[in-house]
């Protein structure tokens, strides 16, 4: 993941005041691969490269974070500007019916989309009516109206009454488009969808087609749906129903799926159109506004780790921090003091155990994190402030008849002391790791 790419490419930056020209060197390569097998295309990899380069020269390093994760914040924080930042709902028109079309590649989830866009606006109290204008694939009215039925929706059809097997392929859909706008009119729907054709391949009639039925129904909102899972191919495909048809919003499709969502960047970044939704499934109500702090997260495959950062920084008290970095650079001092110190930062942290578990680089500890509770603070607590302030500073003295004396003193047995002191010296060869690779403060000695 990036988050683990991005902790080796930052074993030996620490403590410096300002991210350097090499820290975003370093990061911007990891962060290039990272978009790059998420699909996004290279035009828009390479200028959102260039944006957070700019963005992050001379940007302070902030107390909690390391340069990586700095970086990483500054990327998130990009990426969800440029995936949010025009984020809106569907534009109702000021004299309904508000017409809303489908435009997108044969497969891309149109008809699904109709269903479920019509089921929302129903929720929200509008009255739509879906009109099938797809006459190209021969179940594609059936399919519309099993739509429809299910989201209780009525489906306006050019032969109603007539089974699909017995449609006319013939039927001119610009003619079914403005025919249908027309009954949205009479019966005093709000709002019309119309769901259109779409061809496996970007085609010249089909563009001209979808043109022609925009030039006739005048929409108020065009959709381009696009399956997230389209690769590198969004670009050109995104390209061409902008220019062919021209499209105000863009719809995710098949966000279920595994792929990272680079397309949803790419089509962001070359056509400048918000996107509005997300599907995310077969079924009706998979189905939602589009989340651009989630896509971010999505695109980076890196967790939650914008909220974990954003808590550590909270959480985390200035001066313990400063002081915590100081220990990192000096690993010897660390002492059972500063242990103590660490686990009190943990309980203040409290939700961060949740938080900790969404982030990829903390799988392994996966176990421990879950087994951590208040409790078990309480007790090393107890066992820590049963030592002398000599033992807490130099631990290697406590022998037999120290362990017994500290076990008396905090109630507890004996074997919970040499666990503790077990942990501490874990938590010692782990400072010394932090110090030469990158961490978040807080983490050595979690209890487990
Ligand atoms: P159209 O050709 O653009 O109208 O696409 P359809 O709406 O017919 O969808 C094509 C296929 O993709 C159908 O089998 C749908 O059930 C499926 N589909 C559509 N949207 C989604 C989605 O969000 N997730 C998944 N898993 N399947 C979807
Ligand atoms: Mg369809």
């Amino acid at each position: 993941t990036l988050t683990e790419r991005l902790s080796s490419t930052f074993k030996n930056l620490r403590g410096k005041g300002r991210l350097t020209q090499a820290d975003i060197d370093a990061t911007a390569r990891e962060i290039r691969r990272a978009l790059l097998d998420a699909d996004v295309a290279v035009p828009a990899v390479r200028e959102f490269i260039a944006h957070v380069k700019e963005r992050a020269l001379g940007e302070e390093v902030s107390e909690a974070l390391n340069p990586g994760q700095q970086v990483v914040k500054i990327v998130q924080n990009e990426l969800e500007e440029i995936l949010g930042g025009e984020t809106r709902n569907i534009q109702l028109a000021k004299n309904p019916p508000t017409v809303i079309m489908l435009v997108g590649l044969q497969g891309a989830g149109k008809t699904t989309l109709a269903g479920k866009l019509s089921k929302h606006l129903k929720q929200q109290g509008h009255t739509p009516l879906l009109v099938a204008a797809d006459l190209q694939r021969p179940n594609a009215v059936k399919q519309l109206e099993v739509n429809g039925e299910r989201a209780g929706v009525p489906v306006f059809a050019p032969h109603p009454g007539v089974s699909s097997e017995h449609e006319d392929p013939t039927g001119d859909p610009v003619e079914v488009a403005r025919a249908g706008l027309e009954e949205a009119k009479t019966r005093q729907h709000d709002i019309v969808i119309i769901d259109t054709a779409g061809r496996l391949g970007v085609d010249q009639e089909l563009m001209q087609q979808a043109s022609d039925i925009r030039a006739a129904t005048n929409p108020d909102e065009v959709l381009f749906v696009i399956d997230a899972m389209i690769g590198q191919d969004a670009v050109a495909t995104a390209q061409a129903f902008n220019e062919g048809v021209g499209f105000t919003g863009v719809v995710l499709s098949k966000m279920d799926g595994d792929a990272r969502g680079g397309a949803a960047l790419s089509v962001k970044y070359i056509t400048g159109k918000p996107i509005m939704f997300a599907s995310t499934g077969e079924g009706l109500d998979d189905f939602e506004v589009f989340h651009p702090d989630r896509m971010a997260s999505r695109i980076l495959d890196m967790g939650d780790v914008l909220s974990l950062i954003e808590q550590a920084e909270r959480t985390i008290d200035k001066s313990q921090a400063e002081k915590m970095a100081q220990k990192f650079v000096d690993q010897e001092d660390f002492t059972l003091e500063d242990f103590l110190d660490q686990m009190q930062q943990l309980k203040k942290m409290g939700s961060m155990k949740k938080m900790l578990m969404m982030m990829p680089g903390a799988q392994g500890m996966r176990q421990q994190l879950e087994q951590f509770d208040d409790s078990q603070v309480n007790r090393i607590e107890a066992i820590i402030r049963s030592m002398t302030p000599y033992e807490r500073n130099v631990p290697k003295i406590i022998n037999g008849s120290r362990r017994a004396r500290i076990a008396a003193g905090s109630g507890v047995h004996v074997s919970e002391v040499n666990t503790l002191l077990e942990r501490f010296r874990e938590a010692q060869k782990m400072m010394k790791r932090m110090a030469a690779g990158g961490g978040i403060p807080g983490m050595p000695g979690m209890p487990g």
